[in-house]
């Protein structure tokens, strides 16, 4: 009888280091599930639902959604995927956040980002999304088949209001003071690997090089 591993992990990255990017390599080549809170925080807006009505103008100014609701949200969206293997990204974003979260499901690898700053803002400007399913194109990385336009639907792609120059500055700002005591918060903990690059195709070899074994995955 085989015991099937149970792996709970999380990726930490500044806004744009490219978690999205390699979160979603990462739940392909393993099969495990991404959560993505601000992909679920942008469903919620565009189906205008009553948290997506109570959170649209901290996305749009690029602040944080408060505490409270967030982990209320995030825990019961764990709550659904407990029995499963995923990968947490955008949360915790709050020393907050992480108590809490460790409290219900402690979580066993945590993945950190390290992009320069100037590759991140560079890299916004090109950015472009398929909503719903959250796919990210950057023109000249990984530019879109047809310009405008998701590979897999053919749907329109849209830039984030949030990615416009001055509210990436304050997403930095918020991230440089508020989030980075996360990583000290996983530091504490063990659990925590670096990965460093300017692209996610230089930090990707990187990322399976570590999560293979862990993994199993030859
Ligand atoms: P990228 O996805 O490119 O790395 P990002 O991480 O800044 O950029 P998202 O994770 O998609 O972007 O989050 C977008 C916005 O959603 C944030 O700026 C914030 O307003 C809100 N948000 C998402 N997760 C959280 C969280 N854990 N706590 C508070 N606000 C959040
Ligand atoms: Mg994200």
């Amino acid at each position: 009888m085989t015991v099937q591993k149970i792996l709970k992990a999380l990726i930490l990255g500044a806004p744009a280091s490219g978690k999205g990017t390699i979160s979603s390599r990462i739940v392909k080549r393993y099969n495990i599930e991404h959560v993505s809170s601000g992909d679920k925080l942008r469903d919620h807006i565009q189906k205008q639902t009553e948290l997506g009505k109570e959170v649209k103008s901290y996305l749009s100014q690029g602040k944080l959604v408060p505490d409270d609701v967030m982990i209320k949200f995030m825990v019961s969206e764990l709550k659904k995927v407990q029995d499963k293997s995923w990968l947490l990204d955008g949360f915790p974003r709050t020393v907050a956040q992480a108590q809490a979260i460790w409290k219900v499901e402690p979580v066993n690898i945590v993945l950190n980002l390290n992009v320069p700053f100037e590759v991140i803002i560079d890299r916004v400007k090109n950015r472009w999304v398929h909503l719903p399913s959250g796919r990210v194109y950057n023109i000249g990385f990984n530019t879109p088949k047809v310009m405008g336009k998701d590979d897999v639907t053919g749907e329109n792609l849209t830039q984030r209001p949030d990615d416009k120059p001055e509210v990436v500055q304050k997403r930095l700002e918020i991230y440089e003071s508020i989030t980075r005591p996360v990583i000290d918060f996983y530091k504490e903990k063990g659990i925590l690997t670096h990965f460093e690059g300017r692209t996610s195709d230089e930090i990707w070899p990187k990322v399976i090089a570590h999560l293979d074994p862990i993994f199993e995955k030859k």
